[in-house]
């Protein structure tokens, strides 16, 4: 939506004065403004100021410290504005604290929803609030089709090591880079990046908040780079197919030869093959080299080359028929398709991929924090 249609949709945007408070306390003694980076998130809360200090220690600290969010002097108004905070959030969050349950979701939460509660209870240290609806919750959200992205965050902040593994995992395998060399999902279009940006809050600006080493945005440099090592191995074979035919004669290139019968028609054959199809299946013209150059995902990249070997298969028989083998059988060739090699390839790097990944989540860092979380969220074990 576009700046001229928001503002049609919303014809008369609400302002501090204009705008009825969501009353959580009538007696309250704090105005909360919420959102507001677009006119309709904007929101607006009449709070108890000791319930935020109660249920936060970053609230706590905020209002009660010596900052321009403690309660005036001068006996005006009290206001807080919080313009990043997710109004949606905020809502259940505040009803939670406030013991005013409207708006709370028993348990069919939308990812999305679960997802900036938890966004907003991690920025202020209260993930504990939500221990008698986390497990439902994320029992429910689990079944969904939820996006990777919003899954692993869920997942890291309940501390739950089996979903966060397998979304890990989805992660390495499915997201693609974006030319500036950030992850990203295809599937939502979500940049992961900014999403660990959101997620991973500015530390030294919020008081009481205190720095992890782990955090999503390391976890997410460890996907990328875990990642890489993928596109680097299978660009790797791709090049390596190429370079060896590349010598024309099919000449031994470290005891190996293009074609098992020394045949320059294979080998010419197969090389023009693997380049066009790769470069179509690619998108591409230049064949890469550079593994920081494929922004496709190790799936898309995996498949590509298979798709572009196995096109290969039937060539087999016109290398035989062009070289008047008309009596040998049509695999004699077979061997000479990187297809059969490709796979055995694959499996064995993948099962690399894997290893590191466990190393990571095998790590007393990561098994730590996990069981932080949980401590957190009230949940002993999972
Ligand atoms: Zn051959």
């Amino acid at each position: 939506m576009g700046a001229d249609e928001e503002l049609k949709a919303c014809k008369s945007p609400p302002t501090d004065h204009g705008q009825n408070p969501l009353v959580l306390d009538d007696d309250g003694d704090l105005i909360l403004v919420a959102g507001g980076r677009t006119f309709h998130n904007k929101a607006v809360f009449k709070v108890d100021a000791s319930a935020l200090r109660r249920a936060s220690p970053v609230w706590k600290a905020m209002l009660f410290g010596p900052w321009s969010e403690s309660k005036p002097k001068d006996g005006s108004k009290w206001l807080v504005r919080l313009p990043a905070d997710d109004t949606d959030a905020l809502t259940v969050v505040l009803g939670i604290i406030h013991n005013v349950y409207d708006s709370v979701p028993s348990d069919t939460i939308t990812p999305t929803l679960m997802w900036k509660i938890l966004v907003v209870c991690d920025k202020y240290d209260m993930t504990r609030i939500l221990k008698p609806w986390a497990l439902s919750w994320s029992k429910h959200v689990r079944g969904l089709n939820t996006n990777y992205e919003k899954a692993i965050f869920i997942a890291w902040e309940l501390g739950d090591e089996a979903w966060f593994a397998s979304r890990f995992k989805d992660l390495v395998f499915k997201s693609c880079v974006t030319a500036q060399g950030r992850l990203t999902c295809l599937s939502s279009g979500f940049m992961i990046w900014d999403f660990a940006t959101l997620t991973h809050f500015g530390p030294d600006r919020m008081p009481g908040k205190t720095t992890s080493s782990l955090s999503p945005s390391s976890i997410l440099e460890d996907i990328a780079s875990i990642r890489l090592f993928l596109v680097e191995s299978l660009l790797g074979f791709l090049n390596a197919e190429i370079d060896l035919r590349l010598s024309g004669t099919a000449q031994a290139n470290n005891g190996q030869h293009a074609c098992v019968l020394k045949d320059p028609a294979c080998n010419d054959l197969l090389l023009g093959g693997i380049i066009r199809n790769t470069s179509m299946t690619l998108k591409t013209t230049i064949h890469p080299r550079e593994a920081t150059k494929i922004e496709i995902s190790v799936e898309s990249l995996q498949n590509a080359c298979s798709a572009a070997f196995e096109s290969l298969k039937p060539h087999a028989n016109v290398i035989i028929n062009c070289n008047s083998y008309m009596s040998a059988s049509s695999t004699l060739h077979a061997d000479c398709n990187p297809a059969k090699r490709f796979d055995s390839f694959i499996l064995k790097k993948r099962a690399e991929a894997l290893s590191k990944i466990e190393n990571i989540l095998q790590s007393d860092d990561y098994k730590g924090r996990m069981a932080k979380q949980r401590e957190n969220i009230g949940w002993k074990s999972l």
